[in-house]
């Protein structure tokens, strides 16, 4: 049979399949992949239930229930203060993940060129191959992982057509600033670019607030919003994700997700419909449980001398592991299971300019204290 087509070159097996087997073949506490270990409220859960059981379980709406839709609206509006039709500017996807394939699929035409922050989420490079493009990165740089505006300027070419922007940041946890997300606004304008943005983690700020780019002056017709339920309510297996933006931005990206599933998880969408409009107490607690999850993961991590990337919101931890005498991640995390029982992540997968992550690791910290305090107690063993 004849190899497989160009456009999975240097895709691979993803570093979270790798990671996984052998945090299993080794009994480790994984810390590697960025899913909770808890499912997320109750009333979320039975909702997916009575909706299976009251027949919602046939293809629903293409563009997603309007009581989710209209929940997406109501959510943007409480909030950011920003005004969307539940008719036409908003899109639910089968997770943040289609919608990022499809919005790439639908702006980026063979040999144009994206912008993306790296170290990049995994997905950003295959869904840019996909839909013919070229990556280009700029780099958020240790230890502070800001945006260097001129290097973002200098990026830009004639064939430019999108920025690929993800805040609050996977795997470094920071949250872009004002003044930076004022800087990306500016270059898009100037230079007429389609403003992908992944807002995932829009719920899980812990220093600072998040401000969603479609916010900013000149930007509503320009962007493309994405962010899902799995992070903000804690089941990221129910890929139920949704698009913001302009009736235009939202057709042309449905256009393209019709044909990638048609439609997204029936019974999940009246569930989520309902958690968007949990009150305040809710996004609260979930903030104040992950900060303090993050502060014993980050503390414990800095007592056995690793320089800490304290995160300012995310799932993740990020730490230099040269204090402790090593420099290459990958050597470290392919060890770390067997030396110590306990599985992390290489930044290095996640650039294309890999000395810049070659020292870093990602430790995830969305797992129950008991599991932290163990993952702790084995790291001792280093
Ligand atoms: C988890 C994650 C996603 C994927 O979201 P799904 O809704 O599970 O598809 C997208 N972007 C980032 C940055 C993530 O961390």
């Amino acid at each position: 049979m004849r190899a497989h087509a160009e456009r999975l070159d240097g895709l691979g097996t993803t570093i979270f399949a790798e990671m996984s087997a052998l945090a299993v073949a080794t009994g480790s506490v994984n810390l590697g992949q960025g899913f909770p270990d808890q499912d997320g409220p109750d009333s979320l859960l039975e909702g997916a239930i009575a909706a299976i059981r009251s027949g919602a379980n046939q293809y629903p709406p293409g563009r997603g229930i309007p009581a989710l839709r209209q929940a997406i609206v109501d959510h943007q509006q409480r909030f950011y203060g920003l005004a969307y039709d539940p008719g036409t500017q908003v899109l639910v996807t089968t997770g943040a993940t289609e919608a990022i394939a499809a919005a790439l699929l639908a702006y980026v035409e063979p040999g144009d060129e994206v912008i993306a922050l790296e170290p990049y989420y995994d997905s950003y490079a295959a869904g840019i191959a996909f839909a013919g493009g070229r990556r280009v990165p700029v780099t958020l740089r240790a230890p502070s992982y800001r945006l260097d505006l001129d290097e973002l300027r200098a990026a830009v070419t004639p064939r430019t057509k999108v920025l690929l922007i993800n805040s609050p940041h996977n795997p470094t946890g920071t949250v872009l600033t004002d003044e930076e997300l004022r800087g990306i606004c500016a270059v898009a304008l100037e230079h007429d670019l389609v403003v992908i943005t992944d807002e995932v983690y829009e719920h899980l700020v812990y220093d600072g607030t998040h401000r969603p780019l479609a916010s900013y002056d000149g930007m509503a017709d320009r962007t493309v919003s994405i962010s899902s339920a799995g992070k903000t309510f804690a089941v990221t297996g129910w890929k139920i994700g949704w698009v913001t933006g302009s009736p235009e931005v939202v057709t042309a990206v449905n256009t393209a997700k019709q044909f990638l599933t048609y439609v997204s998880g029936a019974p999940f969408q009246p569930a989520v419909a309902d958690a968007l409009a949990l009150g305040n107490d809710y996004y609260d607690g979930l903030r104040a449980g992950l900060r303090s999850r993050r502060d014993l993961l980050a503390d414990g991590l800095g007592e056995f001398g690793f320089e800490v990337h304290r995160p300012a919101a995310t799932y993740f931890i990020t730490t230099d592991i040269r204090p402790l005498g090593y420099t290459d991640g990958i050597d470290f995390c392919r060890q770390l299971p067997e030396r110590a029982g306990v599985v992390a992540i290489p930044h290095q997968v996640f650039y294309d300019n890999t000395e810049a992550g070659k020292p870093l690791v990602r430790w995830a910290f969305c797992k129950r204290p008991e599991v932290l305090q163990e993952a702790l107690i084995r790291l001792q063993k280093l």
